[in-house]
């Protein structure tokens, strides 16, 4: 479903009945257009109906650079029910299952059961691709009715209780959630990713928390995966980019979250629609953090991806594999356009163009630059 988010007047200019143009793709809302306008964007429908058709005759194609170097291209999904489009689109598995929106909209905790039966449904469906589990992320924006008791009253709530301070602080969902995966486990391949890591401690008590939850279960005859399913943090906090070499000691992989990433690195809120013209991934700083985690993550050989928006976007596609990046998770219908990106790329061009636009100092000059790249292919 087309979306544009952001227009706050707009409500005050329709009524019931009216016609109304909404372009997904850039941002553009039109309220009872005229006749020819309505025909352009008819036209247009149908021309990008008839690219997505186009597209999905690369399903089955790998994701391979003119160089011959493969990338791998995964599915984010925010309900189980995703799991279709994710497969329909070629994707490999799924990069990033944010498990909070199964805590969205009721009034009750999910039981450990519930959890695990929708997790047994996602990992059975994938039918031996990875499956990458984030636990729960609330707080700041995603506020489940059943846990506000926890969640209290924050002056800056994306500086506050969130995430994984949430699932420390109330240690019995923690537990849950790792039981539910841990039983899950069993039914294929599984990742757990651990949201908003700000220091390697926290890595820590979620490793020590895993391995307790692991000796009850097995106490209980339960049967878990073994060995224990490897355990990453999502790079969303600049200061957890800026010191990914240390934390990589403590991390089975790294995600990099450039949605937040950026929000935190150039302190705007990404829904707020006053400074939304701000919010810009490729400024040069998101940039280099990226480059720092992705070299540090290199280092230490563990695997690193992309998994914020950032990563569907086909414009930004030669910018991140030039910095290093060989794996990407985005919204399933991205996969195929991103695809296509990097059929058409030469790998050893694209990392000199990257490092060019190193050397940039501002987001329009790298964006000019990316362009530039791009509209040679
Ligand atoms: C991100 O921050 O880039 C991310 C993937 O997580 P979310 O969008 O769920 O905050
Ligand atoms: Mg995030």
């Amino acid at each position: 479903l087309p979306a544009v988010v952001g227009t706050a007047e707009l409500l005050n200019h329709v009524k019931n009945g009216d016609i109304i143009v909404v372009d997904g793709v850039t941002g553009q809302v039109i309220v009872n257009p005229d006749e020819a306008t309505l025909k352009r964007f008819h036209e247009r429908k149908v021309e990008l109906k008839r690219q997505a058709r186009k597209l999905e005759r690369l399903r089955n194609l790998p994701a391979m650079t003119r160089d011959e170097v493969q990338i791998s291209l995964q599915a984010n999904i925010d309900l189980p029910g995703e799991i279709d489009g994710a497969l329909e689109h070629g994707a490999e598995g799924i990069g990033l299952y944010r498990t909070e929106y199964v805590f969205l909209n009721r009034d009750d905790v999910p039981t450990q059961d519930e959890q695990y039966v929708e997790l047994r449904n996602i990992i059975e469906g994938m039918k031996g691709r990875t499956v990458t589990v984030r636990t729960l992320d609330v707080g700041n924006d995603k506020l489940p009715y059943s846990l506000g008791e926890h969640l209290g009253v924050s002056a800056n709530p994306a500086m506050g209780l969130r995430a994984i301070r949430l699932s420390l602080k109330v240690q019995s969902l923690l537990e849950n959630q790792l039981s539910a995966i841990l039983r899950a486990g069993i039914h294929g391949p599984v990742r757990i990713l651990i949201p908003m890591i700000s220091t390697s401690s926290e890595m820590r008590q979620v490793r020590q928390i895993m391995k307790k939850v692991a000796t009850r279960l097995r106490r209980k005859k339960i049967k878990i995966a073994d060995p224990l399913p490897p355990v990453g943090a999502m790079i969303e906090i600049p200061g957890a980019a800026l010191s990914a070499d240390g934390l990589a000691r403590d991390c089975d992989f790294f995600s990099i979250g450039t949605n937040d990433l950026t929000m935190y690195t150039l302190a705007i809120d990404r829904g707020d629609e006053q400074v939304a013209h701000l919010y810009s991934p490729l400024h040069p700083a998101v940039l280099r953090l990226i480059q720092f985690t992705t070299a540090a993550a290199l280092r230490a050989r563990i695997p690193v991806n992309v998994c914020g928006e950032m990563a569907g976007d086909e414009r930004m596609t030669a910018i991140l594999l030039g910095l290093g990046i060989r794996d990407l998770s985005m919204a399933s219908a991205a996969v195929p356009r991103v695809k296509q990106r990097i059929r058409g790329l030469d790998l050893s061009e694209a990392t000199r163009r990257a490092q060019t636009i190193m050397e940039q100092a501002d987001s329009g000059m790298v964006a000019a630059l990316l362009d530039d790249f791009n509209a040679l292919a």
